[in-house]
């Protein structure tokens, strides 16, 4: 069988830089104890790596009671981020620069009045948190998550509205495009547009999307709650019904390969190396 890897393969940037700072703690080990608020990446396997390497998961902060909490690449509500600091606890802050980015523009556009549009999933940790970063002391700041177009149609905005719009950093361009032209139909005073999706993701997502027309079958390896491994799995199956996300080897079928010659392979951005190693030696021996 042969296999063509996708030229962007393995961790992001930012996945990789968090991933390190966490390592890095636990190697040290001066902080007397290191949890992860919520899973660090969304790969389980990763995570169960990091777990016995000493970095326990933890659903919110109440039964913490030392040490330090690891902030995830996604960012986190700065009402949690007080709350952690207020319980004495230290904070390894490895928010992604592009997250940054995007809450920094959330956070301004709320500050000068402008109704905050995200256009992204309200149930990712990233959006949660960045809801958080639009500010309400006057009581008037407004912030919408909405998933597509669809959802532009329900939205209280006036034409004395002023709004800004950002995307999840994982979004594809092609939904983002699309809600903001729904916005604009609705003429807004007016309308400033943030694209705030990050490279690596735009451009994993376009080799895809060329990888999946070139081969017979499309592996995407990644963790099923990972947002841009679910993004590349759309975008393969658009191109090429016989796509499939695995989260690791074992998920890998036989029948799959049948009658096929080439097999494309391309991973989320929080899949680790030798988890992609190990699906490319099971594709080896069908
Ligand atoms: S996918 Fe992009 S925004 Fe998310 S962690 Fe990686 S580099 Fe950062």
């Amino acid at each position: 069988m042969r296999i063509k890897l996708s030229e962007r393969i393995g961790f992001c940037f930012g996945v990789r830089r968090a991933v390190a700072m966490a390592e890095r703690a636990l190697e040290e080990n001066r902080l007397g104890g290191i949890c992860s608020l919520g899973p660090i990446i969304h790969n389980k396997e990763a995570v169960r790596d990091l777990a016995i390497k000493g970095l326990k998961v933890r659903k919110d902060i109440g039964k913490i009671k030392g040490g330090a909490v690891v902030v995830s690449s996604h960012g986190l509500s700065p009402k949690i981020k007080r709350a952690i600091s207020k319980k004495g606890l230290k904070v390894i802050d490895t928010t992604c620069p592009f997250v940054l980015n995007a809450q920094r523009i959330a956070k301004r556009m709320g500050e000068e009045g402008y109704v905050v549009v995200i256009a992204g999933d309200a149930n990712h940790p990233e959006i949660k948190a960045l809801v958080d970063f639009v500010p309400d002391a006057s009581g008037a700041a407004k912030v919408f998550v909405v998933k597509d177009k669809r959802k532009i149609g329900a939205l209280k905005i006036s034409h004395e509205d002023k709004v800004g719009v950002v995307a999840q950093t994982t979004q594809s361009t092609q939904n983002f495009l699309d809600v903001v032209k729904a916005i604009a139909d609705k003429k807004p005073r007016e309308l400033r547009v943030f694209n705030t999706i990050c490279n690596d993701a735009e451009e994993r997502q376009r080799l895809a999307s060329c990888l999946a027309r070139e081969v017979d079958l499309m592996l995407i390896v990644g963790g099923k709650n990972s947002a841009n491994t679910k993004r590349l799995f759309e975008v393969c199956k658009m191109a090429l019904k016989d796509s499939y996300l695995v989260e690791t080897d074992k998920a890998v079928r036989r029948g799959w390969f049948a009658g096929k010659g080439l097999v494309g392979v391309i991973s989320g951005a929080s899949t680790p190396e030798w988890i992609i190693k190990k699906v490319v030696s099971k594709i080896k021996i069908q």
